[in-house]
């Protein structure tokens, strides 16, 4: 089991107070985007296509609590951008370990090794680091060569240096299932805690649009990658958002379950998406238009998306919104290696989509790719 403890046990007994109380809505995680800017521009990402002056900008660490007061989730995720380029990220992750939040700073860990000494070890804080297969793989997804042994670089020092690391991999067409599997058997003897896992959202913005995952793709990707795991393989997430992305369970999307707060304020309705802003935490829960989001809703923006961050707190909610629940998480996590004959031979099925088995991010921008797999 790759959460400690004391996190499960927090997130636990905030999801029961919430549920006692009969509020239907409430935040598991706030995604806070302190800034925009990177060093990277990989072709998949839909954060850093704003305008130079935008890019500049910084949320300060007295925005941040507020928006962490104001929400009240357990845990924030600082994704950007790159938040170990914010002049005042120290302070920003100080604070909210002030105030007991489980954080994950998710990084591509270029400047890791330079900033780690800045930090201090705590079980509130984790480093989460963007690799995105193995190497050749991973240099090609954030288009630099070099950028997976610095980010390997900049684990080992951050595991040596007793901080909790896990990695942040996000998935795209064409992603070969094999290496991904070999992939894992890396990033776990590297000793980090656990890994994280996502389909890529297909944002408008992105400059790669070829690569983005459907449904039913996602669906067959991840039941070969996650079926027959092996032992060691740890990962830092919902078991049964895991079989979600595996096909085995149904989710609506729950987008207030981690809400988005950045420069333009707390976005509507969702990280991935921006149909306005709201200036308050309250504002945002009382005016955005739920029900027309989540692939349900018949929404175009949200018809292939199998995101965390919006899939992700319906798992969570479902394990402790019933006995039934909790135990399929017993079971997931501790009995259960996902035995699967049919997907043991989907490792060795040559790929049939429609963009080539390789791992090369082709930039190219075809407009013309809709939505496939939408009802699937
Ligand atoms: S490292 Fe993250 S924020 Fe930076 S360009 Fe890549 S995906 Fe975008
Ligand atoms: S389905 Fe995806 S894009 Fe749509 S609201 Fe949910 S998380 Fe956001």
């Amino acid at each position: 089991m790759a959460v400690p403890i004391s996190q499960m046990w927090t997130v636990a007994s905030y999801v029961l107070r919430k549920r006692w109380s009969g509020q239907k809505r409430y935040p598991l995680v706030l995604m806070l985007e302190p800034l925009f800017r990177c060093n990277l521009a990989c072709a998949g990402c839909g954060k850093i296509q704003y305008p130079g002056h935008i890019l500049k900008k910084n949320l300060s660490p007295e925005e941040c609590f507020h928006a962490i007061d104001e929400c009240g989730a357990p845990m924030v995720s600082i994704p950007g951008g790159e938040p170990l380029m914010h002049p005042q990220i120290v302070e920003i992750v100080e604070g909210l370990v002030a105030r007991k939040k489980y954080i994950y700073l998710c990084t591509n860990a270029l400047l890791l090794k330079e900033k780690i000494g800045e930090f201090k070890p705590s079980k509130y804080l984790t480093f989460s680091v963007h690799l995105d297969g193995q190497r050749e793989h991973h240099d090609f997804s954030v288009c630099r060569e070099g950028g997976y042994d610095l980010a390997v670089e900049g684990i080992r020092e951050a595991v040596k240096r007793g901080f909790r690391v896990t990695t942040n991999t996000t998935l795209f067409d064409g992603a070969d299932a094999n290496s991904v599997r070999a992939f894992f058997d890396e990033v776990m003897a590297m000793g980090v805690e656990g890994m994280v896992l996502s389909p890529g959202y297909s944002y408008e913005k992105a400059p790669d649009q070829n690569r983005f995952l459907g449904r039913a793709r996602t669906r067959r990707l991840f039941r070969a990658i996650l079926s027959n795991r092996k032992p060691n393989w740890k990962f830092n997430m919902s078991p049964l958002f895991l079989e979600f992305l595996m096909g085995k369970r149904q989710y609506r999307c729950t987008p207030w379950g981690a809400p988005a707060y950045n420069i333009f304020g707390w976005q509507k309705p969702c990280y991935l998406l921006q149909d306005g802003y709201a200036a308050t935490f309250a504002e945002l829960m009382e005016t955005t238009r739920w029900e027309e989001y989540g692939t349900e809703s018949g929404n175009p923006k949200c018809a292939n998306c199998m995101v965390s961050c919006g899939y992700e707190p319906s798992a969570v909610n479902d394990t402790f919104g019933s006995l039934r629940g909790f135990a399929s998480t017993i079971r997931s996590t501790l009995f259960d290696r996902h035995e699967d004959h049919g997907a043991r031979d989907l490792l060795n099925e040559p790929y049939s989509g429609d963009v080539p088995p390789s791992p090369l991010v082709q930039i190219v921008n075809d407009s013309r790719k809709e939505f496939e797999e939408t009802q699937v």
